[in-house]
């Protein structure tokens, strides 16, 4: 039973304004003059049925905390703190996903905005320790055409260090357009350089996962639990490599599963899968990244396979070689600490 928050591991699944602390956003309403609704600032999580008036639900609360994360301090003071919190939970690595359309009328349109993203990205990372990389993400909810100029943007600050785009990402409800239709954004982005991590196998099943691998050509997919329901897919989706980003509370309070002991963590470890998990939007699911590794441990995980879900987080990461390596031995460090209990 050894201290997960001091577990090194990446964390690879965490979108923009949802990470946001509460606190954060109730004062940037108060700056704003915004009333926020109670559901967000009240303590309850969010837990919605995983149909389209849930998803709503989910969606109309993202937005609302959305529209108050305007201006360049408030982009700013967003990153910083998930970098400061990721720290706390033993993160070295954080790739937080963005989308910068929403973000970019007040800050003079994309470019500025993912250069300011980019930039305090590279100051937190020097002041944290945990490096920070950003995945651009498009929006299931936008034209594909969108998507395409976001690639090429993307694309411009592709690298794998702190503060540049280490990837290309695909979110917003699952059951919306036609998968295919981002073959075209997928492809620029990966010319470019820029691995493919888009959402899929979430609120949809193996039959939709199917033509998320063919079409988009990930290297990591976000949640991608639901290639459990069929074990020759996610024999394939291991074989080819293809990382999950799995947050088991995010799926329970999306209603995929009703439980967090339903959530396939085992099954999936057990067939070989590289499981990064990852907290999605705490702001809504009040649940952080160590959470994750809690609710493992909750399913039988040992402090060695625990382990092992960090090292998995970090093979997964597009952090370089020798930071890898790096965070790897740190990760061995810990296991080879004794069991304070044992
Ligand atoms: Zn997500």
């Amino acid at each position: 039973m050894r201290d997960l928050s001091r577990l090194p591991k990446a964390h690879l699944h965490l979108h923009f304004t949802g990470s946001l602390r509460v606190a954060t956003l109730t004062e940037l309403a108060l700056e704003r003059g915004a009333r926020l609704p109670s559901s967000l600032t009240g303590s309850e999580a969010l837990s919605v049925p995983a149909d389209k008036r849930g998803w709503f639900r989910f969606q109309r609360q993202y937005d609302i905390a959305r529209s108050v994360v305007k201006g360049e301090g408030a982009v700013r003071r967003l990153i910083r703190e998930a970098a400061i919190d990721d720290a706390a939970e033993g993160s070295r690595r954080l790739e937080l996903q963005v989308e910068p359309s929403s973000y970019a009328r007040e800050l003079g349109g994309l470019t500025p905005t993912l250069e300011i993203i980019l930039d305090e990205a590279a100051l937190a990372s020097r002041d944290t320790g945990v490096d920070v990389g950003i995945i651009v993400a498009a929006s299931r909810i936008r034209h594909p055409l969108d998507a395409r100029t976001l690639a090429r943007l993307a694309a411009r600050y592709a690298g794998d260090g702190p503060g540049q785009v280490v990837g290309f990402g695909l979110s917003n409800d699952e059951r919306t357009g036609i998968t295919s239709e981002w073959a075209a954004a997928f492809a620029i982005a990966l010319r470019a350089g820029l691995p493919a991590m888009p959402h899929g196998g979430e609120l949809l099943g193996p039959e939709h996962l199917r033509e998320v691998v063919a079409h988009l050509h990930p290297s990591r997919i976000g949640h991608g639990v639901r290639s459990a329901d069929d074990p020759e897919l996610l024999a394939h989706m291991v074989a080819d490599g293809i990382a999950f980003e799995v947050c088991p509370v995010s799926n329970v309070s999306l209603g995929v599963y009703a439980d967090e002991a339903d959530v396939p963590l085992r099954q999936m470890f057990d067939a070989g899968a590289q499981i990064a998990l990852g907290a999605d939007d705490p702001l809504l699911f009040r649940s952080r990244l160590v959470d994750q590794y809690e609710i493992a441990r909750g399913h039988g995980f040992s402090d060695a396979e625990l382990a092992e879900l960090a090292r998995a987080s970090v093979r997964a990461s597009t952090a370089s070689d020798s930071s890898k390596r790096a965070i790897t031995r740190e990760i061995d460090a810990w296991l080879a600490e004794p069991d304070p209990l044992s």
